[in-house]
Parts: C-alpha cells; structure tokens; sequence
C-alpha cells in the first residue's frame, strides 16, 4: 500500500485501539475505599466475586491479582508440574504459555484455526501423549473456542481442561457461558479487556477443594478455619486490593451496555469493511462474541507493520493481535520448533493479525472514518 493512498484525511484527535469505560461514578467508588482505610481483599473483593459467580452463576469466584495469577494457581492448584505436558493453542498472549513453564511443565503447542483464531479442536487428539493432563483453552479475543467438542475430548482422556477466559467474560456457546465449562474458567481484569481493575483476574469453578485451594494460595498459605489461621502451604499474595475490586464492581453495573456498546460497532465493521484485502472477524452461529478485540486478517501482499503506521499517520490505533508463542525468543531457543510447517495459521495471525479500535469511547463518526481508511488499503 502507497502511503500516499490515505493521506487525505486525518481526524484531528487520536483514536486509541483500546479505552477503559471509567465514569466519574466508577473514580468516586475508588475513592470512597481509599477514604475508608481498608484497602485489602475486604468486603468489595467478596462483592465482585458474588456478583461475578451470579452472573456466570457458578459456585465459586476467588479474586486475585491478574489474569496471569489466575493461570498460574489453576495450574499449581491442579498439581501440573515436572514432566506433565499442557496443550496450549499456539497463537495467543505469551501468558497462556508462559505459565505452563513457571510450573516446570512443557507447553505443548496446537494451531488454531485461521477463521475463528482459537484452538484448532480437530488438532488436539494428535498432541496428546501419556504425560498430557491438561488442556489450556484459550477464547481469543471474546470469541469462545469449539469448548463443548474439546470437553469431550479431554473427558475421553481425562484431561483437566483450563479456560482461558482472559478475553471471554460474556461469551458464550450454545449459551452457556465460556469459562464455566471446564474444570477452572480464569478471567482478566486488565484495562485491555471489557471491565478492569488496573491489574486484576478471576478464578472461577464448580469445585469446592479447587476453590479452597485457590483460597488458600493467593493469601501466602493460609487456612482459616472455626476463626483460627494456620499456614499450611507455601502460598503466594496474588490478593486484590478493595479499590481495585471497587473499580470494577462499579462497571460491572453496565457491563451488558458496554458489551451492546461494543456490539453495534463491531456490526457496523462487519456490515462496512469492504475489501477483499481484508478479512473480516467470522461469528459461528452459536455463538455470542463479546468483541474485547476486533481483529482482522491482512491479505499476505500487505506488510502489516506499514499499515499500523500508515493508520497511525491518519490518528488511528491499531496493533498485532498476539502472538505466536512458539516463535517468541525463549520457546523458540527451548523447542526449536519449526512455527511455519507445525503452526501455520498461527504463524498467518502473528503475521498479518490487525487489531482495529473498539471500545466504548469510540463514536459513530470514528467508526465510519476508521472503515473508510480500511477500504482505502
Ligand atoms: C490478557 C490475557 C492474559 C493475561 O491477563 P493479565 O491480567 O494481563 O495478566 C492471559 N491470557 C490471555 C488470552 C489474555 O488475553
């Protein structure tokens, strides 16, 4: 693409990619916890977490510090260490991967499928091996994975199954809700997903001893039982504090608005981006994309880096929209795996992945300007 092809027009403030919802409403909640002197895991914590568990109405919720804390208990609490191996898409944000080697255990990496960008369901059978006891499921960009296909899956080889809801809180298939499938769902509170707490996750699960031991490992070991502590584990903090829990108790009230928010501009991408360059984000029909990111494919002509400068030239945001772990430095010099023949739809997203502004700041106008740059390329 010429860069000459969108020099026209510029809007003459900046569109980000991404923008917390943060009302004046939402800064009063945090400063009324910070007045109050109890910053802590307290009461707005313990509210988050009911008002999350009746939402998704799952038995337990248990608050922690980020989506990355959420990842690595799941697996500390499932007992996956030394020599087991977890199967991980091989396209996703480094953290799905990431923990899997702060356990000491191998990542094993599967390819996605390039229409939906998650796990290719059909691929997972063939990773599986005698060491494999879980499943990392990721539901890239609040599109949810084949979830009921690869439960079944892995209750065929008893597998636990991980989901990796970072993106996902709201979507769903066949109407139930991704994260509530597996044996442990896990949820991100960071300011690039739908509500946050700055930093922040949620563990959530249907199984009182996971729940108890993610309890106990986010608060340094310790067990409280008939008002008695003991410590009873090397325990981690990966506590969140009250104002942060506060912040998004605050959102949460609108949640389903700025899920519909988001909605009606990703059908308005859908319905307007027109050009055969680009590819569009695809929705099977049972299933409800809650649009934490709206990411399109580049046709392999463009030189995707050129197009976020070209866009960011004209005051629009855009960026890749993860990566393709296996490629990245450490996995790369570890495994040695050759990411083009194993993983090529992964490698497709890496490399030609776009993600597009999305958010609830964004107004009709620049939703309209933002297509009409798109099909300029
Ligand atoms: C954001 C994200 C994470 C990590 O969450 P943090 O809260 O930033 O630690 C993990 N997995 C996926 C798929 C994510 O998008």
């Amino acid at each position: 693409m010429g860069k000459t092809q969108l020099e026209n027009k510029a809007t003459t403030t900046f569109i980000p990619l991404m923008s917390p919802d943060i009302t004046m409403e939402d800064i009063n909640a945090v400063s009324e916890v910070l007045k109050s002197g109890r910053l802590v895991q307290g009461e707005k914590v313990s509210e988050l977490e009911e008002s999350i568990a009746r939402y998704l109405n799952i038995k337990h919720v248990i608050a922690v510090s980020s989506g990355t804390a959420t990842l690595h208990l799941a697996l500390i609490a499932l007992g996956i260490s030394g020599e087991d191996e977890v199967i991980v898409p091989a396209f996703s944000f480094m953290a799905t991967a990431n923990v899997v080697e702060l356990v000491g255990a191998k990542p094993v990496f599967v390819d996605i499928n390039i229409d939906t960008f998650n796990i290719d369901s059909t691929k997972i059978e063939s990773a599986i091996t005698s060491r494999t006891r879980a499943i990392i499921v990721v539901h890239e960009f609040g599109l949810a994975a084949e979830i009921g296909e690869i439960i079944s899956i892995a209750n065929k080889y008893g597998l636990s199954v991980i989901e990796d809801s970072a993106c996902a809180l709201g979507a769903t298939e066949n109407s139930q809700y991704a994260g509530t499938f597996g044996i442990v769902g896990s949820f991100s509170l960071h300011p690039r997903k739908t509500i946050t707490s700055g930093e922040g996750g949620v563990l959530v699960t249907n199984n009182d001893d996971l729940a108890n031991k993610f309890r106990i490992l986010r608060n340094h070991g310790a067990e409280t039982k008939n008002r008695k502590t003991e410590f009873i584990l090397p325990g981690y903090n990966y506590r969140m504090t009250d104002f942060q829990a506060a912040l998004v108790n605050s959102q949460f009230k609108r949640f389903e608005k700025i899920i519909e928010y988001k909605s009606i501009i990703a059908q308005f991408y859908l319905n307007n981006v027109k050009n055969s360059k680009i590819k569009i984000p695809y929705v099977p029909a049972n299933k409800k994309h809650t649009w934490q990111t709206f990411h399109v494919l580049l046709d392999s002509s463009l030189e995707r880096d050129e197009i976020i400068d070209c866009l960011m030239s004209k005051n629009i945001g855009t960026n890749y929209g993860a990566q393709c772990m296996p490629f990245q430095k450490y996995f790369l010099e570890k495994y040695k795996l050759n990411c083009k023949e194993l993983f090529p739809c992964s490698m497709l997203a890496y490399k030609q992945g776009l993600a597009i502004p999305l958010h609830t700041k964004l107004t009709e106008d620049n939703a309209a300007f933002i297509v009409e740059q798109l099909n300029k390329i």
